[in-house]
């Protein structure tokens, strides 16, 4: 279990303007191991790992037995950031019954059409599981941000300014108000790739045949508009990071770092709640208090 003053290291403050620089994406070490060399701290990482997949699985039991609380996992990356790599990892402990993954690419013609959180209201997790949002309604104020052309029919009744980005993140605060107030435990990640880590996966995926796939070619267009990116990411973890929502900002340029605190974060907040398993009620007290009542009516 990683210490709680750890995991408040990444948790993005309430109120204040968020400044990507001051979060390092190549943290690796608390001060507990810092005197750990290359190799200690790659051991001492695999069994934090195992143990905190162990202890999710716990977890993700006791809230499907409850089923009081749905979890909602919000993951948010720059290409390459190891989105798709955490959800293997974090998910590879728990029962596929609990829990459900969605991905969201570009909007359809249909989706366009809607409100902006029409596509994603439909995939929310149920009570008793945890739903993870591959990308998300972020997008709309993150890729849409940066390109407002994704816009599609509402650039033509709407100015889209300062104002309107307002409103969409106001509109958010207010859904994940309502989704928390009834029932839904929400944790946002975004997963804090440097631009040189980034520039070695993609060369990765270049070299080698069997990772060609996971290349394509609007990569490098983005990549371009990395400062818009960041600049879009700021304004959207300071205005969302929330009391009932909050932001984790995770170093991402160490896979098992990312992973490690992902898993964590999940698993602390799910034993905040303090679930327990359901009382199984005796069936034969059930049947002799019916036969009590029935015999002294
Ligand atoms: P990937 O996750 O690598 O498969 O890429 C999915 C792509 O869909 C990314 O380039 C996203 O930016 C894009 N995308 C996801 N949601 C939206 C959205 N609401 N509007 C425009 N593009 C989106
Ligand atoms: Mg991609």
């Amino acid at each position: 279990m990683i210490r709680k003053d750890i995991i408040d290291l990444f948790r993005v403050p309430l109120g204040k303007k968020v400044r990507l620089k001051d979060y390092n994406p190549g943290w690796k070490q608390s001060e507990e191991f810092k005197d750990f060399g290359k190799d200690a701290l790659k051991e001492r990482a695999k069994v934090i790992l195992d143990e905190n997949l162990v202890n999710l699985a716990e977890a993700q039991s006791l809230l499907y037995a409850d089923d009081r609380f749905a979890v909602l996992i919000v993951l948010q990356a720059m290409d390459a950031a190891g989105k798709d790599g955490t959800i293997k990892h974090v998910m590879s402990g728990v029962n596929p019954q609990g829990c459900q993954v969605f991905s969201f690419k570009k909007p359809s013609a249909e989706e366009l059409d809607h409100n902006f959180l029409w596509r994603y209201m439909r995939c929310l997790p149920e009570r008793g599981r945890i739903g993870i949002f591959n990308r998300s309604y972020y997008e709309d104020v993150l890729v849409v941000k940066v390109h407002p052309d994704f816009l599609g029919r509402q650039l033509a009744h709407e100015k889209v300014g300062k104002k309107f980005w307002e409103a969409r993140y106001e509109d958010i605060n207010a859904f994940e108000h309502h989704l928390v107030r009834n029932g839904t435990v929400i944790l946002k990640f975004f997963l804090n790739v440097s631009k040189d880590e980034q520039k070695r996966r993609f060369l990765e995926r270049l070299d080698r045949p069997e990772k060609n796939w996971k290349f394509s070619a609007s990569d490098m267009a983005e990549r371009g508009f990395w400062d818009d990116y960041m600049a879009a990411y700021e304004d959207a973890l300071s205005a969302t990071s929330t009391e009932w929502a909050p932001w984790y900002v995770i170093p991402a340029d160490y896979k098992w770092v990312t992973r490690g605190l992902v898993a964590d974060i999940i698993t602390t907040s799910i034993q905040a709640l303090n679930l327990k398993y359901p009382e199984v009620t005796d069936e034969r007290k059930l049947l002799s208090d019916a036969r009590k009542k029935l015999g002294a009516e």
